[in-house]
Formats: structure tokens, C-alpha cells, sequence
């Protein structure tokens, strides 16, 4: 509507200028034409006293040249004639009835006409005929109009003015309104609603408008943008379908293939020691046994149930992982804690944890004990990874990321904690599987397997992941991202 108003509104200044641009030259014309026609009359009046008028001043004096112009205003009842010498002081009885400032400047004319206030206080038009008489005065006639016809006719054509601008804009205003709006003003309307519609994500009801014009030519390309949209929101509908259904099949073939590891990770990790149990059992049970062996035996059984254990809780932890408890703590100081838990076992392989020197407290809402465990076992890897000795360095930065597969989620601020060794690096092949449960490289007793996996589920749990980066023979970096504020 603000459109169809604004169309209207200059159809209708330029309605009202237009007539006023006529009002104006009317009246100029018509002034013009009052002007010529008092000329020519004080023309054809001077002209007609102008040869008695030396005579009549010669025989008679001032008083009969009086007398004789007195007597020529018979020629008109408006029109008043009077002598006037140029330089008389104003006031005096032949001074001219126009200030002397204004006359200055015309009396060197034949005929000069000047509207001026007359003695009356109306509107006069005065009109000067110079007439040589004296050689050392000059004089001449004033002829003068009254002007209220011409104030008259001006303010009769500024109400015919008015009164056809006031009928031309209720007239013509009303036409343009009813048609801008129905024209304009509906047909935008609708086209704005149909936007508002699209950009809800309602596509549907095609806009039909039959006005011919650009604005249904409008109509027409938005219905064609909604028929292509819904077409490729169709298409994109079947293909994350498709993907979906893919997805849930890889899930479920990989949920099978974890559970196959997880089985024979558990029957390789537990076989070994059961078979030393069962082996030393059968020793104690022939009663063949000397007592120092017996005791062996036992301290044997003993050894191997405690590494049955161990291996039982790290699945129980696994498996039945609780909830973490954060808290806000500062990152340095569970990092600090855990190098020392471990420096008795990095002093033994010969190898030093190096921390930078300026550490500024990180504080980040973790739960200390999962974290200090995930810390725990990069460490013990990058240890593990350098069987000469070595240096494994630990940093606490900030960083701007997104998390890895999923490009739609801007990048924030997260925490990034790396541990980075000079060890033996990791293969490429090996790289995919790093995180599965019971995935080792190791010897057996070494390694169960689940070391990474534990630490990615806690990292995970805590709303971050970790990255990996490695070259064989040069060593690995373990990058933990953590969330700087985490979501609810
Ligand atoms: P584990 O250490 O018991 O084998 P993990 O889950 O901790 O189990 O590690 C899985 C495997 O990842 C390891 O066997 C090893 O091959 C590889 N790995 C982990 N960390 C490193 C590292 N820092 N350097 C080289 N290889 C590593």
C-alpha cells in the first residue's frame, strides 16, 4: 500500500503544481495586459493634451494647465490626470503621487508605468507621460488607474484555481487511489504474503493473478521457484533417506564387527591367563608337587587372576561407563597430577614428560578423574611408543574448530590438549581402527586394546573428540578437544 500511496501522492503534487504554473501565468498575463492598456490610454491622453499644454502654461500659468488637465478627466471616470513636475518635493500640490525613489529611475522614459499605493490606501497603477515645457523643469502627466478590477480579476483566478485544483484532486486523486490500490497496492500484498509463506517453508498454493502485467509476470517466477523447490526438497528427502537407511546398515555391520572383536579380544586376553591357571591347578591337584613348587603354583594363580581382574574392570569401565561429574578444574593441574602418577614408569623406559614452563591456569568443566584417566593413557602410549627413550611434550591450548563430519555447525572456541611423542608412529592402515575396542599392536600382556577407546568415549561424553596426526618412525600427536563452554 505505502507503494500505491506514494504513486498517488506525486500524481497529486504534480496535479497541484501544474495548476498553480498556470494560475501564475495567468495572472502575469494578465497584469501585463492591465499595464499596456493604461499605457495606451495615457498615451492617447498625452498625446491629445501635449500640443496646448506649452501654450496653456505660457498664457494662463500653473493654474490654467490646472484647469486643463482638470478638465480631460471627463475622459474616464476611473482615470484621474494630473500635471506633475518630476522635482517637486513630495507633499507639495504638483509632486507626483510615487515615492521620489521609485521614480527615479523611470522618468527619463517616454512613458513609465509604476503600481503604487495611492493616497487612498488602494492599489494604483501610475503612469508617467514626460512633456517638455521648461527648459530647467521636468514636468509631465500622471495618469492614474485604480488597480481593483485587476485585484479583482487575480483573485477571481486564484479561486477558479483553487476551486479546479480542490475538484481536479478529489476527481482524479479518488481514480488514482482506487486503481493504485487495486492495481498496485492488492496484487503486492499477496505478492508479499506468498514470500512470507516461502520463506516459512510453506510451498505450496501457487499465487494466480490475472492483471497481465509485470506484477503477475512476478507471480509466475515465484510459482516456478516454489514448483523447483519443492522438486529439490523432494529429491534431497529421497537422498537422506537413502543415506540414512546406508548409514543405519554400515552402523548395524559395525556394531557386529565390534562385538566379534570384543569376543575374541576377551577370549585372546582371558585364554592366556586361564591356561596358566588351569595348567598350575592340574600341577597342584596330581599332589606331585614338592611345597616350595606349590607355592609357586598359587603365587602363579594368583598373578594371573589379578591380571583376569584387572582386564574385567578396564571392560567394566568400559562397557558401564558412568556419567561424567564435572566440575570446573584447572586442566594444568590434572595434567601436573598425572605426569607424576606415571613418572616412576616414564623414568624406567628413560623417558621425560616436558611441560611447557609459562603455563596459565585452563580451567575447563571436566570430571577430573575420567579426564586424568584419558590423560593417563595417551601418555602411557607415547611412553609405550618409544622403547629406546624419549620426550613426550604435553601442551594446553585454545582453538577455533568445528567438530570433524559435521560442516553445517560453526566453529567455536575449544580447549585443545596434545600429547606428542618421537615414538614409533602409527600406520596409515591402522589409523581408522585406533579408537575400536581390543584394536592393539602390542604384545600380549602389553596392551588390551581399549586404552583409546575409553579415553575417546570419556572425551566424547565430555562434548569433544580427539584427533590424531602420526608418521612412522617419527612419532604421533594426540589432540584432545574439549569444549571451552559446554552446551547444556
Ligand atoms: P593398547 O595400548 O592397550 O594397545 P590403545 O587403545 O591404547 O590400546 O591403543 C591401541 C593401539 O594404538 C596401540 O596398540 C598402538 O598400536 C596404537 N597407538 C596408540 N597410541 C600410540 C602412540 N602414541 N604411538 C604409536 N602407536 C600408538
Amino acid at each position: 500500500m505505502k507503494l500505491a500511496f506514494k504513486l498517488v501522492s506525486v500524481f497529486m503534487v504534480s496535479t497541484i503544481v501544474l495548476t498553480s504554473a498556470h494560475a501564475y501565468f495567468v495572472i502575469q498575463r494578465q497584469s501585463r495586459a492591465f499595464e499596456q492598456e493604461a499605457e495606451a490610454d495615457a498615451e492617447a491622453l498625452a498625446g491629445s493634451l501635449e500640443g496646448r499644454i506649452p501654450q496653456v502654461l505660457q498664457q494662463e500659468g500653473p493654474e490654467g494647465l490646472a484647469k486643463l488637465v482638470h478638465n480631460a478627466e471627463v475622459y474616464s471616470v476611473t482615470t484621474r490626470v494630473r500635471w506633475v513636475w518630476f522635482d517637486a518635493q513630495p507633499g507639495t500640490p504638483h509632486s507626483p503621487s510615487v515615492p521620489p525613489e521609485q521614480l527615479q529611475a523611470f522618468v527619463v522614459e517616454r512613458f513609465v508605468s509604476i503600481p503604487a499605493q495611492g493616497s487612498d490606501g488602494s492599489r494604483h497603477l501610475f503612469t508617467y507621460c514626460p512633456i517638455a515645457v521648461d527648459a530647467e523643469r521636468k514636468g509631465g502627466l500622471e495618469v492614474t488607474h485604480p488597480m481593483t478590477k485587476l485585484e479583482q480579476e487575480k483573485r477571481e483566478v486564484i479561486w477558479q484555481t483553487i476551486r479546479l485544483m480542490v475538484s481536479m484532486l478529489v476527481l482524479t486523486g479518488g481514480v488514482a487511489v482506487v486503481l493504485g490500490v487495486r492495481m498496485i497496492g492488492r496484487p503486492l500484498n499477496r505478492l508479499i504474503e506468498k514470500t512470507h509463506r516461502i520463506s516459512a517453508g510453506d510451498l505450496s498454493g501457487p499465487i494466480v493473478m490475472r492483471t497481465g502485467d509485470e506484477l503477475a509476470q512476478l507471480g509466475n517466477s515465484l510459482n516456478e521457484m516454489c514448483d523447483a523447490l519443492s522438486a529439490s526438497k523432494q529429491r534431497v528427502r529421497e537422498e537422506t533417506e537413502a543415506r540414512t537407511a546406508v548409514m543405519t546398515q554400515l552402523r548395524h555391520a559395525d556394531r557386529l564387527k565390534t562385538v566379534g572383536r570384543l569376543a575374541s579380544g576377551m577370549a585372546h586376553e582371558l585364554g592366556t591367563p586361564l591356561n596358566v591357571v588351569s595348567g598350575r591347578a592340574g600341577l597342584i591337584a596330581s599332589g606331585k608337587l614338592s611345597p616350595d613348587e606349590v607355592a609357586r603354583s598359587a603365587s602363579a594363580i594368583q598373578a594371573e587372576a589379578n591380571k583376569m581382574t584387572a582386564i574385567i574392570r578396564q571392560l567394566l569401565d568400559f562397557a558401564r561407563r558412568n556419567a561424567p561429574h564435572r566440575v570446573e578444574a584447572d586442566l594444568w593441574r590434572i595434567v601436573g597430577d598425572t605426569v607424576e602418577l606415571l613418572g616412576p614408569l616414564a623414568q624406567k623406559q628413560n623417558v621425560a614428560v616436558r611441560l611447557p614452563g609459562d603455563r596459565e591456569p585452563m580451567t575447563a568443566l571436566v570430571d577430573p578423574a575420567q579426564f586424568q584417566q584419558v590423560l593417563t593413557n595417551l601418555i602411557v602410549n607415547g611412553i609405550q611408543a618409544m622403547p629406546d627413550g624419549g620426550e613426550v611434550r604435553i601442551s594446553v591450548e585454545t582453538e577455533l574448530a568445528a567438530p570433524p563430519g559435521d560442516s553445517e555447525v560453526a566453529a567455536r572456541e575449544f580447549i585443545r590438549i596434545d600429547v606428542e611423542d618421537g615414538g614409533v608412529g602409527i600406520a596409515e592402515s591402522d589409523l581408522d581402527q585406533l579408537f575400536e575396542p581390543f584394536f592393539t599392536t602390542k604384545d600380549v600382556g602389553q596392551g588390551t586394546g581399549l586404552g583409546l577407546s575409553i579415553a575417546y568415549g570419556i572425551v566424547q561424553e565430555h562434548g569433544g573428540w580427539i584427533a590424531v596426526s602420526s608418521q612412522l618412525g617419527q612419532g604421533s600427536r594426540f589432540s584432545v578437544y574439549l569444549p571451552k563452554e559446554p552446551r547444556a
